[in-house]
């Protein structure tokens, strides 16, 4: 008889959209101690059924086999049991139909390797941050900010967050109270297709870099006193890096000031 390879529990499910969702499960052991900004890998056997709004993919996962994808922990650093993911359903993927299936109390695969180095925390003492990301790439952001904020109340940190329209913007309550509860976060959502009762930011992160909004929030953009981390669409990660690079910044290397992670 074939035993299950699951080792984890499904112990919450938050739908925000129908194609997005904030994921929390329990590990059946504690996984060793990780940095806020690290990602580890889950998985479902091919035989778990798909979301009804799913579409199938040309090609189906093997029959009896493993799909496993690496995902951004959001929660904070201090738990080792309970991890929060935050995933976009791709219609025609092999894993996040079946991830967007999954109800509270099911089982599921979790690794017990937590990889990365996209590491908020080992910026220079004195270093302002500044975290641009598009979707679910908020997710490394949101366990930065939730282990670590108390430790940098003498900086400033920013979370430039785009999507499409308001309900995308994950985790937005809990970013505004942050705003709300610490004077030197700032938090500017930003949207492509708003509806009238939006009266924040639109257009895209590049717009609201060239209107220096971090400036007038008193940001200096040089890479010995700010650094920048971007997560999500590539193009987004291609563009603010050409804005960067104008400004001497240069990226995933020593002293470059600018971190970036692609999904
Ligand atoms: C380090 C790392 C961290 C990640 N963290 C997260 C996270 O926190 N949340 C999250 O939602 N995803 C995250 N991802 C992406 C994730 O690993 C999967 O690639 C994604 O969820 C799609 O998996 P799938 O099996 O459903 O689709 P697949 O079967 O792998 O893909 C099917 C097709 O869709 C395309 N595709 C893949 N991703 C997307 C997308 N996002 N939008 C549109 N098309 C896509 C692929 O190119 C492929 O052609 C991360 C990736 C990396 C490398």
């Amino acid at each position: 008889m074939q035993t299950s390879p699951y080792n984890c529990t499904v112990i919450g499910k938050i739908l925000l959209t129908p194609d997005l969702m904030i994921l929390r499960i329990r590990t059946d052991e504690p996984r060793t101690q990780f940095k806020a900004g690290q990602f580890t890998t889950i998985g479902l056997m091919s035989n778990e059924s798909r979301s009804a709004n799913s579409v199938m993919p040309v090609e189906d996962a093997k029959p009896n086999s493993l799909i496993t994808r690496p995902y951004s922990i959001a929660s904070a650093n201090y738990d080792t049991s309970e991890f929060e993911f935050y995933i976009s359903q791709v219609k025609s993927g092999q894993l996040t139909p079946r991830l967007f299936d999954l109800t509270q109390g099911r089982r599921m695969w979790i690794d017990d390797k937590i990889l990365g180095v996209f590491d908020l925390n080992s910026v220079a003492e004195g270093n302002n941050i500044v975290m641009i990301a598009t979707g679910t790439g908020l997710a490394p952001y949101m366990s930065f900010l939730r282990s670590h904020i108390k430790d940098h109340h003498n900086v400033k940190l920013a979370v430039i967050h785009g999507a499409a329209y308001q309900w995308d913007l994950g985790y937005y309550s809990e970013l505004q109270f942050i705003q709300a509860a610490f004077p030197n976060f700032f938090y500017f959502p930003t949207l492509l297709k708003p509806d009238g009762s939006w009266s924040g930011l639109t257009g895209y992160i590049e717009k609201h870099l060239e209107g220096e909004v971090l400036q007038k929030a008193g940001f200096e953009i040089e890479p010995c006193k700010t650094q920048f981390f971007l997560c999500g669409n590539p193009k987004m990660v291609e563009s603010v890096t050409a804005y960067l690079s104008k400004n001497n910044y240069m990226k995933n290397c020593e002293n470059g000031g600018l971190h970036v992670e692609e999904y």
